[in-house]
C-alpha cells in the first residue's frame, strides 16, 4: 500500500489518479480549490484538502497540512491551458498571469513544500505536456501554453538535481487525453493515461531522474 499526494485533483486526470490508486488500496491525499473538488476526493475516501496553487496564501500552506506524511507518490496535475490561439498572438497580461502562475509557478510553490514529505524512494511527477518540448514542436497553437509547459520542464529538471537522492523526478506527458482541457477528440481516455503513468511511476528506479516520460513509459526529448 502505497501513499499517494495528487495535487489538482477535483476533476480530469488527477481525479482519475485518485480513483485508481484508492482502487489499488493506496492511502490518498489530494488536493481540490472549491467545496464539490473536495466532496468529490471525500467520496473516493482520500484525504481532501483545499489548495489553489495561484493563492500565496493557500499555496504556501500545503507544508503545515501534510506535515508528518511520507509519500511514495506525488503527482503534481493542476493545470490550465489559456485561450486557444494560433500563432503569434500575444496573450494579455492576465491571462500569461493565469496560465504562468498556474503551469509554472505553482509547481514552484509546492515543489519546495515536500521535502519533508518523502517517503525513501519517493517518485515526484509534474504532468506537463509534449507541448512543452521545444525538439518536438510542432503545430502553432497555445503559444502561451507550450512557454509555460516549457518552463515547467526546466523547472523539474532542476528539482530532480536538487532533490537527487531523496526523490526521483520526473516530467509527464499524459497523452491527448479526453478531459475538460483536451476536449473530446482526445486520442485516449482518461483511465488509459492515468493507469500508464501509475505504472511507469511504479516502475521508475534512480537513473530516471530528471526524465520527460510519455504516459506510456516512451521517453521523450525535451
Ligand atoms: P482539466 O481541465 O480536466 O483539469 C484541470 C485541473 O487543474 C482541475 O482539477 C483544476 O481544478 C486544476 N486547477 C486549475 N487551476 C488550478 C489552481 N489555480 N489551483 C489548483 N488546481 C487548479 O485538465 P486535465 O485533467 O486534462 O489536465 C491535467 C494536467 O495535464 C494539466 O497540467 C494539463 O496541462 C496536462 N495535460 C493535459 C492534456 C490533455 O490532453 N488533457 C495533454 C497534456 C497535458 P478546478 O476544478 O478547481 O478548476
Amino acid at each position: 500500500m502505497a501513499s499517494v499526494l495528487i495535487v489538482g485533483a477535483s476533476r480530469g486526470i488527477g481525479l482519475e489518479w485518485v480513483r485508481q490508486a484508492r482502487a489499488a488500496g493506496d492511502r490518498v491525499v489530494a488536493t481540490a480549490r472549491d467545496d464539490e473538488g473536495l466532496q468529490r476526493l471525500r467520496d473516493l475516501g482520500a484525504v481532501a484538502l483545499k489548495l489553489d496553487v495561484m493563492n500565496t496564501a493557500s499555496a504556501s500552506g500545503l507544508a503545515w497540512q501534510i506535515d508528518g506524511y511520507a509519500f511514495d507518490q506525488i503527482a503534481l496535475v493542476a493545470g490550465v491551458f489559456g485561450s486557444r490561439t494560433t500563432g503569434m498572438q500575444t496573450p494579455s497580461e492576465v491571462e500569461f498571469n493565469t496560465v504562468m502562475q498556474t503551469n509554472v509557478l505553482g509547481p514552484m510553490r509546492v515543489l519546495p513544500q515536500l521535502q519533508d514529505a518523502l517517503a525513501p524512494g519517493a517518485r515526484i511527477a509534474i504532468i506537463s505536456s509534449r507541448m512543452g518540448s521545444i525538439s518536438l514542436r510542432s503545430g502553432s497553437h497555445g503559444w502561451l501554453y507550450r512557454a509555460s509547459k516549457a518552463a515547467v520542464n526546466s523547472v523539474l529538471k532542476d528539482a530532480s538535481l536538487l532533490m537527487q537522492g531523496k526523490a526521483c523526478c520526473i516530467s509527464f506527458h499524459p497523452g491527448w487525453v479526453r478531459t475538460d482541457m483536451g476536449g473530446a477528440d482526445g486520442d485516449i481516455d482518461v483511465q488509459t493515461s492515468v493507469a500508464g503513468m501509475r505504472t511507469v511511476m511504479a516502475g521508475l528506479s534512480a537513473t530516471d531522474n530528471g526524465s520527460f516520460i510519455n504516459y506510456d513509459g516512451e521517453r521523450l526529448s525535451w
